[in-house]
């Protein structure tokens, strides 16, 4: 097998609105390029969530925050391999209490496209994502001499539950908790009502949507979409992809609630 190209730094970093910085990972496969959010607060800084894990993630968020010795929390959406791969990294974790045992206790994946069940690939395919075909989740390592088959989820226990309406509270920048089921049974976002700011997870994203795999539920996910297209938007932070405004949310929206319609 070719070997990969070295990568120049492995993550991205974009300042996207006051106090919060999008940071990527370019190198990861689209399908499983999860965006996460630094959000800067007066006494408290924090990331939604925490990507695959290839690299350490706190030494480059250390990097780029304005004030490193700040603490910083670990705020995980759901338990997919593409979005808590660093959390272990920090003190402070919270999620939903029912990915919990997931997030301690990780089931096994692999950087290795073969691993992906069937099944998985199909669901994909019929997304319109297309079935994952790379040599590898990755198209460049982060240095040379990176072994890929020893990459592996790391679980930790989470230091803080929380539930829908419960506030995190950075310190001149609180958010809700929001309870949005059904592409994960445990999903949460945050929703920042003063600046009309969504952090819709898995949930919403400008890309095609995933409800079919073990663990979802289209009725759920159809009660959570009519739930977020309801709020006072001005724009959303997705789990993937870019961020957008309140009309393609309402229409993306639309869209799923009208194909679940008919299941
Ligand atoms: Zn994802
Ligand atoms: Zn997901």
């Amino acid at each position: 097998m070719a070997e990969l190209p070295v990568a120049h730094g492995w993550y991205g970093a974009e300042k996207i609105l006051p106090r919060i910085t999008r940071i990527t990972e370019p190198h990861v496969h689209p399908v499983y390029s999860a965006n996460m959010y630094l959000v800067e607060g007066d006494a408290v800084d924090m990331i939604v969530d925490s990507g695959m894990g290839i690299v350490p993630l706190k030494p480059f968020l250390d990097g780029i925050r304005t004030d490193a010795a700040k603490p910083i929390w670990c705020f995980t959406t759901h338990a997919h391999a593409d979005h808590f791969g660093a959390m272990h990294e920090f003190d402070t974790r919270i999620a939903h209490p029912i990915d919990a045992p997931d997030l301690e206790a990780p089931s096994e994946y692999t950087l290795d496209p073969k691993d992906i069940p069937e099944s998985f690939q199909q669901i994909l395919i019929e997304c319109g994502y297309g079935r994952i075909d790379t040599p590898w989740m990755i198209d460049a390592v982060p240095y040379q001499g990176y072994d890929l088959r020893a990459w592996t989820l790391k679980g930790a226990p989470q230091t803080r539950l929380v539930e829908d309406g419960d506030i995190v509270d950075l310190g001149g920048w609180a958010a809700e908790v929001l309870f949005v089921p059904g592409h994960d049974a445990g999903q949460i976002g945050l929703w920042h009502a003063e600046s009309g700011t969504l952090f819709g997870a898995d949930a919403v994203y400008d890309g095609p949507l995933i409800w079919q795999a073990p663990g979802m539920s289209a009725a759920d996910y159809a009660a959570t979409l009519k739930r977020l297209m309801a709020l006072p938007v001005e724009v959303v932070l997705g789990g993937h992809d870019d961020p957008f405004g309140k009309a393609r949310l309402v229409e993306m929206c639309e869209h799923y609630l009208a194909i679940w319609a008919d299941l």
